[in-house]
Formats: C-alpha cells, structure tokens, sequence
C-alpha cells in the first residue's frame, strides 16, 4: 500500500531525511522507533505531503504522492489535488487538535459532512457507531473540555476514520497523555489493527510494538538502521545503535 523510495529531506540546509525506503503491505502495522530528532515525525509528513520532498518517491495505494509522472517527468501537483491525495489518509498527532467549540460528535461529523459532502444524517449516524467503537457511545455531546486527553484523542481517532482511510499515520498518539489514560488509547489502536487497518505508528511504546506491528523500523540521524519484525528489532537487536536506544528506553 505504501512505496516510498529513497526519500529525502532537508531544512535549511540540515538533512534530516537522508534517503528513507519504505514498503507497507496492505492490513500491515509498522511501527517506526528512533530516537528525539531522528526524522520519524517528518517521514511521516512526507507521506501524506504536508512537507514537500527533496528527492526519492513515495507511492500510497499507487498514487505517487505530490506528483504527476508525465513519460517520466514530473509535475508538482496542485494544491487542490494534494488535498485529494491526502483524504484518504488519516492522521493522528499528538496534540488531538479538536474543534473546541464543537462537541465529540460534530468533530467527528465535520470532514465527511464539510469535504466529502455526506448528508448530515448520514454522517451523524457513522459518528456514533464510530464513537462507539472507540468507546466513546455515552460522548457524543460532550465537548473536548470536558472529556480527558485519553477521551480526546480517542475522537481523534474516530474522526480520522470517519473519512475512510486507507491509511492511518499516529505520531505519537500517547506521549502528551498521562501515564493512566495511554491504555485506553492503545486498546484502540490495536482494535483498529486487527481489524486490518494499514498503519504506520511513531511510539515509544513497546508493549505496543512488540504486541501489534508487523515490522519494526528503527530510525536514526535520517536513516533507517535497522528493520524487521518485533522480534528480532526489539527481541534481538544486530545494530549497536539500535542496541544502545533499547537501553536507555527501559
Ligand atoms: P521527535 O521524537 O523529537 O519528534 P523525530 O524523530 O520525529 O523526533 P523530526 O521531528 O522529524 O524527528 O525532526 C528531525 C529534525 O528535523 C530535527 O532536527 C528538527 O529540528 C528538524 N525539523 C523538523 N521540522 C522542521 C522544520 N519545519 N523546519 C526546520 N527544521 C525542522
């Protein structure tokens, strides 16, 4: 589902991407582990275009991502058209950035309703089944204020699959949450996991990594140093920089 080629990325100079390669099977959950400032955060931005790539080519789904391939030319897309291209696909961040002054439901409702053009009716009727499925059935009225950051990014979650993704990127869902509502947050995820969502998870995590993903990516200085299933990355780590970092985790 995911294809992404030798991508790069710098700010001002700075490399922080220096040549990533990725593939993402479809119903496949990879988590990406590294330490503070190894670029996991702005991969994932690249894949679904928020940051523009300096070089390489990442495919979602068989759309090469940000570009039109004319006889092997490349033209940037529009605006319009990246925005297209991203529907399909999901974020989560850490910050849940809800709509303050609208309630669980209606964050919930908005994109289908505002992007899509679903029916009011209709799309209110997915936001409870989908509330309910990240156990939030008894919220559908409660404002962001008055439910816990565990609450919150849980209709986070279910505001994302209210587009119907093919894909859901979580940049740390857990970090700003305190240490007693990570669980609830997890359970989802993993919920969504075996129920053969593509995910791409940035954690630290690794119940959570060792548990769920299907392939573990360690990242650092811009590159991938070591990849495979949990395992082996976590279980039996070969690389003395991936050893080092699973140290200072425990
Ligand atoms: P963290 O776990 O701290 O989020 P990370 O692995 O996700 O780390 P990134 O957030 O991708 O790392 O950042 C990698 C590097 O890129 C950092 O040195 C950061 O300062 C730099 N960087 C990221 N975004 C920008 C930007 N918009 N402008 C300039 N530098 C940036």
């Amino acid at each position: 589902l995911v294809h992404a080629v030798n991508v790069m990325k710098s700010f001002h100079g700075n490399e922080v991407l220096k040549g990533i390669d990725l593939d993402v099977r479809r119903g496949e959950v990879v988590v990406l582990l590294g330490p503070s400032g190894s670029g996991k955060t702005t991969f994932l931005r690249c894949i679904n275009q928020l940051e523009t790539i300096d070089g390489g080519r990442i495919w979602v789904d068989g759309d090469l991502m940000g570009y039109a391939d004319k006889g092997g030319q490349l033209y940037r897309l529009t605006d319009k058209q990246i925005a297209a291209q991203r529907r399909d696909i999901g974020m989560c961040f850490q910050r849940f950035n809800l709509f303050p002054h609208k309630t669980a439901l209606e964050n919930v409702m908005e994109a289908p309703v505002q992007v899509k053009g679903v029916k009011k009716k209709d799309a209110r009727k997915r936001g409870i089944e989908l509330l309910e499925r990240v156990g939030l059935g008894d919220k559908p009225a409660a404002y962001p204020a008055q439910l816990s950051g565990g609450q919150q990014q849980r209709v986070a979650i279910a505001r994302a699959l209210a587009m119907d993704p093919k894909l859901m990127l979580f940049d740390e869902p857990t970090s700003a949450l305190d240490p007693e509502l990570v669980g609830e947050v997890l359970a989802v995820m993993r919920e969504l996991a075996a129920s053969g969502m593509t995910m791409i998870v940035v954690t630290h995590e690794m119940g959570f990594a060792r548990d769920v993903a299907d392939e573990v990516v360690f990242m650092d200085g811009g590159v991938v140093v070591e990849q495979g299933p949990p395992s082996e990355v976590i279980g039996n780590p070969r690389h003395p920089r991936t050893k080092d970092f699973l140290r200072r985790m425990r």
